[in-house]
């Protein structure tokens, strides 16, 4: 990959993950949210779009993904009931694209993917790990492509591509945005759901802020940055919000985890979890107005012929 950010040299000398743009030194962030190693990470903010890039991208990232707490699903039963978002995006995609051919990238066990087969999608997935790969093709008995390159991977057309949680751990985001707006329909729409970098959140907590999840998330990028990356392919923003479903959830979590990644004593966690959701009721309706929830959803739609 070219521009590939080093963890050599100065941080204004990493390019921006999305536009290759110049940047400077944002924050610093350890992985607070599971401690996988005490390093501390530098981010960079992009003078041009705002994206924040990670600028010390491990050598050995794979490392630093857990594996599910979970396990494995028994059945696509307990697939669906696990993927607590799963209702909430279904309902949004209804609204959006009523039907047609669905590809999500990175569904893990495939809860939401086969929620949408059971409303009548004609669905296939992208995955990078072999397991959630393995469990989709056999038990969920859907088509899955196993791969690290999404971009490579969409063949298309699609009616809709989902990315739920998937846009910040892209090591080349900008080329996934123009792969999937080829091999889109015309009409058709890539959603996605992101960590907002111009949340509250991030402006009140810093390299703290429990979305940042270094060194997993190797870009936040800004609303308006996402659209105009899809601009620049011919696609219009259809909807977007930081304060639907997920964006509630997100703020909830971002309160929360932040706050109880403070401690690694359990009963300690508990009150400063107690204490984020105090703060979460109390900042709500700041949270609600101009863009400011954890996360974002988007949907950036191809024009019709
Ligand atoms: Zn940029």
């Amino acid at each position: 990959m070219t521009n590939e950010p080093t963890r050599d040299g100065a941080a204004g000398a990493t390019p921006c993950r999305l536009c290759g743009g110049p940047t400077a030194p944002a924050f610093s962030a350890r992985d607070r949210n599971h401690r996988i190693s005490p390093e501390s990470f530098r981010y960079v903010s992009c003078a041009a779009c705002g994206t924040l890039t990670l600028a010390d991208v491990p050598a050995d990232l794979g490392r630093y993904y857990p594996a599910s707490y979970y396990g494995v699903p028994d059945s696509a039963d307990a697939a669906v009931a696990r993927d607590e978002n799963a209702a909430h995006r279904l309902e949004l995609l209804r609204g959006l694209v009523p039907q047609g051919r669905l590809v999500e990238i990175g569904p893990s066990y495939g809860g939401f993917l086969e929620l949408a087969r059971r409303a009548g999608y004609d669905v296939s997935a992208i995955e990078l790990d072999a397991g959630c790969c393995r469990f989709i093709s056999e038990q969920l008995r859907l088509p899955v492509t196993q791969s690290d390159d999404p971009a490579a991977a969409l063949t298309g057309p699609y009616d809709a591509i989902v990315m739920w949680h998937v846009l910040e751990h892209l090591a080349d985001p900008a080329a996934l945005i123009a792969s999937a707006a080829a091999a889109l329909a015309p009409g058709g729409m890539l959603i996605a759901i992101a960590p907002n970098p111009e949340s509250l959140q991030l402006k009140l907590l810093g390299g703290r802020w429990a979305h940042v999840d270094a060194p997993r998330h190797l870009a936040l990028i800004p609303l308006a940055a996402l659209a105009g990356e899809g601009a620049k392919h011919g696609l219009e923003v259809a909807w977007s919000t930081t304060a639907d479903e997920d964006a509630l959830r997100s703020n909830n979590f971002g309160w929360s985890g932040s706050l109880a990644a403070s401690t690694q004593n359990e009963t300690v966690a508990r009150g400063l979890r107690l204490g984020g959701e105090l703060v979460r009721i109390a900042v709500a309706p700041v949270e609600r107005r101009g863009q400011r929830g954890a996360s974002y959803t988007i949907a950036l739609r191809k024009p019709s012929r």
